[in-house]
């Protein structure tokens, strides 16, 4: 029988058949470990109902573990050296699409649209090149996909920042964004040990729950956001400085205005804010410089 690609050694045959050479700037870091890809699945609950999708399938480590318990897997690879390959390693199995793309530039609605089943449950899956974590990750919230959950390795860090909740040192603008379309939480860290070649950062696997309405009623989406990448363009200032700073001098008395009605105090810092918080002051702005 043949062993699964997540093993050293099934691995090293496969790169050196092939005399694979990794490219760092496509953040090739392949998954050897079968313990750490049932855990990832495990997380995303992926059963023989739902319709998956990877970005990045390396050799086919993750894609084959998907295969066995997915009803389908489509996944999006950039690197045109890895497709020979993969039409080896993923030939036992009939339920696999790989689409030859950089997943960025993809019309990933028309995909699902196009090779999922209608009302299936469709999640993405993945083992990211960490270069695009945060384009990746902001591309399917804010396209509005029907999926229903995205379960993702990525660097620790970004997890954290995404998951973080108001008052922590990593909460940001990043987390705020992705927690006005889904739940985030980091689900388990993990080691380097189980990459070929190791990446130089740690890393986790982050869970998002695709929100089926924002938790927050916005007026204008894009006002919102740029309201709250203003409040945290300097970390140390306070929000009243940052807002000054970003809609100009001549609206202190607005902004000022803007703060009492919302009742949040326009010494404290951006990061203190909850989304709740950056709603009230992005509506009631909105409705003021309108006026
Ligand atoms: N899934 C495999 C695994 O876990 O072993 C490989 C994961 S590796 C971290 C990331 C993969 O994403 C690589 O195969 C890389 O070539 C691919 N990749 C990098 N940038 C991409 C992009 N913009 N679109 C699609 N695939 C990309």
């Amino acid at each position: 029988m043949i062993k699964d690609i997540a093993t050293p050694i099934r691995t090293r045959a496969i790169l050196e058949k092939y005399k694979f050479s990794f490219k760092k700037s496509l953040g090739q870091n392949f998954l050897i470990d079968l313990n750490i890809l049932n855990r990832i699945l495990n997380a995303a609950g992926v059963t023989d109902q739902v319709g998956a999708i990877e970005i990045g399938p390396g050799i086919g480590a993750l894609t084959e573990q998907l295969a066995k318990r997915a009803d389908k897997v489509v996944t999006f690879e950039i690197d045109q050296r890895l497709l020979p390959v993969l039409k080896d390693t993923l030939s036992p199995y009939d339920n696999i699409k790989v689409i030859h793309s950089d997943v960025l530039k993809a019309d990933v609605k028309q995909v699902i649209g196009e090779e999922f089943k209608e009302g299936q449950d469709i999640m993405v899956v993945a083992n990211l090149p960490y270069y695009v974590t945060t384009p990746i990750l902001m591309k399917l919230l804010e396209e509005k996909l029907p999926i229903k959950r995205i379960v993702v390795m990525i660097q620790k860090e970004v997890a954290e920042r995404i998951a973080a909740k108001p008052g922590s040192k990593d909460y940001g603008s990043l987390s705020i964004a992705a927690q006005y379309y889904a739940e985030a939480e980091t689900v388990f860290t993990v080691p380097k040990t189980v990459f070929v070649p190791q990446p130089n950062v740690e890393s986790a696997v982050l869970r998002l729950t695709i929100r089926n309405e924002p938790p927050v009623q916005v007026d204008d989406e894009s006002f919102f956001f740029e309201v709250i990448r203003a409040s945290f363009a300097q970390r140390r200032k306070t929000l009243f400085n940052n807002l000054s700073h970003h809609f100009g001098k001549d609206y202190k008395e607005q902004i000022e205005r803007v703060l009492t009605a919302a009742e949040v105090d326009p010494k404290r810092r951006g990061e203190t804010l909850s989304i709740e918080e950056f709603a009230k002051i992005s509506n009631e702005m909105k409705r003021i410089l309108n006026s």
